[in-house]
This record gives C-alpha cells, structure tokens and sequence, in this order.
C-alpha cells in the first residue's frame, strides 16, 4: 500500500463539510433480494439525498472552500446532470451565482431540477466531454471558478464519506461494497477510506459495457479514452476518468465488473420490489453488479452465500417516461424472456417444427415474415426461467428446424 498520499485524504473526508446540507442516509437491509439471491444485500441509500443522489457531498464540500472573493465572481460547472443539482443547490445555500453546461442529452428532469435551485443552464453537445470544454472557456473568459465533477480533490473526499458511514452503519463484516463508476469520483473516495479503516473488505467498481472506461483503463495501466460511449446509464457516461481518481481506484480497488443495459433494467427493477423506489440506470449499477459478481463467482465454481454485499443506490433522476423501457428490458434482463431471431425453410412442415420446439413456452412477441422462396425470418419473444433454458431453447432449433441468428 502506498504511503504518502492517503492518510491526507483520510483526513480530508474525515474534515469534510457534508451535513449542512447533505443527510446521513439509510443502509437499507433489502428482504426480497437478500432471499432471492442467498446472501444479506444491503443498500446504501444514497436517492435519499435532497437532490436524489450522492453528488451533493462532494459539491458542497468542494464549493464551502471558495474565497468570498470567488463566491462573488460565480462558478461555472460542466454535468451530465447530477453534479450540476449539487452545485446549484450548494450554490443556492452559499449566496453564488451558478453556470451549468450539461449535454443537449440530458434527461429532462435533472434540467428542471437545476434550474429551480436558481442555476443558469446552457446546453452544449452530446457528451460531457464537450460541454466540459465550453464550461472552460466560461470559466477564463468570466473569471468563474470551475467546480469539476470529480477529479478533484475536495470533490473525492466529500464522496469519500459515503465510505465512512457505511463501516459505522455496518461493523459487522463485509464481503464487498458495490460502487458505480463514471469518472471515478464516488468510488476513488469510497475505495480510499475502506482499505485503510478495514482493508479486507472489497471494494469492486461497476460499469456499462458500453461506458467502461474505467474498467479498460486499470486493464492497460492507463487512462483510456473511449471513442464512443452508451449513454443509456446516463449518470456514469464519461469517455475518460479522471487522473487522480485513476491513481487512487489503481491501488484501492479491488476489481471492476461490467454489466448489461438488461441487467441494469433488471437490477431497477429489484431495487423498486425491494424499495418501492424508482432508481435512475446508473443508481442500479451497483445491485446489477452484485448480481453478475455472484453469477461469476458460481461458473467459477464458488458459491457465495450468506455474505453480507452493500451496493451504492447512487441516484434517482430518472425521467417517469423512461419507465416503460426500462420494465420492458427488465424481463430480458431477468432471463425471463428470450429474444430470437430464427430463419426457417420456407415449406410446408417447417413452421410445425418451429412450434414443437418452442414446446408449450409462452410466446410475448411473434414475427413471421417470408424472406425468399427458400427461407423465412421469424422473430418471437419467449418467456423462459434461466439462460440455461434459452441455451437448451437455442440447441433444439438449431437441430429441429434451423439455426437462430441471436
Ligand atoms: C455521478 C454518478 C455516478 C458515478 O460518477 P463518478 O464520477 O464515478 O463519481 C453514479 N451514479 C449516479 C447516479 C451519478 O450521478
């Protein structure tokens, strides 16, 4: 372990100016997933927050150490939607005029929400990236400070402090603690608090397949740039962490697991049977990502049961349209329902062994469309338990009527 640098930041969460504005939230015990899944899964409810997520600690940590001087001038702030709301509302308590740059992108309710803490929005290009450029030029140009998402050191140490809560809610033992990922914020100050206070607790990191940049970065011993990120999980979708969030997350955290847009959906859902709480895409990340851990552990012949996980609920931004998308891929997310694309020989008899081998499975979805005279597409939904029972669905078309291209 490194010497130097962290008994200072241990001393910065330690030091932070958090509680005027933001709560000590719950550690929630959840019933319906511990059960389902074996082991004691606890969530850290972090959508208690005035604002719907973690971000407010960092903000106001950070924005309670402006001069007066550079209270007057203003700051101005780049977010994909989240920050932004801590910002403004810290802002708003501090007496300070607050520029927010988000992505033209950004789900309407984390607009609404900043402007009502009094903010002034711009909206600048499809990525953080880009509105974090502009919010630069604002800065210089307007002589306002630039309060960064996360790669900053009061902002890391104000999340840090979601660590320090967990291990006084939760002396007892604890296997791992699941922390979404986007810049790394949240999980570098996390990270940095557990493994000095009780480093045999694992801290594993939880990305997007389609967002990971984290996750390719600690694989190259360097920060990668993606060219291209999936902003489904709109909360985490960085193309590039941060320099000292990427020092700290390569010696505290122990692993990264990536995780499917189904398996968010599906993990929004546990979290609402659970909670009775709607969770934005990237507040499920770290119960999503409890589930792949176990189901990684198990095709790697360890059964984990009985262990105590806590998974980080970061937020609840989430616009109310989005629901209906998001219950929609739960069920595949699940496993619940397969999605199949077969082609079939276009002749009498083909079709009768295409049913036969769906076997007497619910079909949600159903497609037949004549393609050629040898062929014919059809596409159904299926509603089925497990992956092993779409493996067995797959191998007997593949041998019966002709081979799916899903
Ligand atoms: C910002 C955010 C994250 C993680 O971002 P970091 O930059 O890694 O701290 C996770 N979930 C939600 C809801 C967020 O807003």
């Amino acid at each position: 372990m490194p010497t130097d640098y962290p008994i200072d930041y241990l001393r910065d969460i330690l030091n932070s100016r958090v509680y005027e504005i933001a709560r000590e939230t719950r550690l929630h015990q959840t019933r319906i997933l511990s059960d389902r899944l074996g082991n004691h899964i606890w969530l850290k409810r972090e959508d208690e927050q005035p604002i719907f997520c973690y971000k407010i600690r960092g903000a106001h940590n950070k924005m309670s150490s402006l001069s007066p001087e550079e209270i007057k001038r203003g700051v101005v702030v780049a977010s994909a939607g989240n920050h932004a709301q801590g910002v403004a509302l810290s802002a708003k308590k501090l007496g300070c005029h607050a520029i927010v740059v988000m992505p033209v992108t950004t789900p309407s309710v984390k607009i609404e929400a900043v402007k009502r803490w009094g903010a002034t929005v711009e909206l600048v290009g499809d990525s953080f990236s880009e509105a974090n450029a502009y919010a630069e030029i604002i800065s210089q140009e307007q002589h306002k400070t630039l309060i960064k998402p996360f790669d900053d050191r009061l902002i890391i140490a104000g999340q840090g402090t979601v660590g320090l809560e967990i291990l006084k809610q939760h002396p007892g033992p604890i296997s791992a603690i699941f922390v979404p990922i986007g810049g790394g914020g949240l999980i570098s100050g996390l990270a940095t608090y557990v493994k000095q206070i009780r480093p045999q607790v694992k801290v594993i990191g939880v990305e997007p397949f389609e967002s990971d940049a984290m996750y390719q970065s600690l694989r190259a011993n360097k920060r990668v740039i993606l060219k291209q990120v999936g902003i489904f999980a709109d909360g985490v979708a960085v193309k590039q962490v941060g320099k000292e969030n990427f020092r700290l997350c390569r010696d505290f955290v122990d692993e990264v697991v990536r995780v499917s847009t189904d398996e968010i959906c599906a993990a929004v859902k546990d979290i609402c049977e659970d909670t009775r709480t709607l969770m934005e895409p990237s507040g499920a990340l770290g119960v999503a990502g409890i589930k792949r851990w176990l189901m990684d552990q198990e095709a790697n012949g360890t059964k984990v049961s009985g262990e105590h996980l806590i998974a980080i609920a970061s937020g609840a931004n989430v616009n109310f349209d989005r629901l209906r998308h998001i219950s929609e891929r739960a069920e595949i997310g699940e496993r619940r329902e397969a999605i199949l694309a077969v082609t079939i020989p276009e002749k009498p008899g083909s079709f009768r062994r295409f049913c036969k081998a769906i076997g007497n499975r619910s079909v949600s979805e159903f497609n037949y469309r004549y393609a050629n005279d040898a062929d014919a597409h059809i596409f159904v939904g299926v509603m089925v338990r497990n992956q092993d029972e779409i493996d067995g669905l797959i191998k007997r078309l593949e041998k019966k009527v002709s081979r799916p291209w899903i």
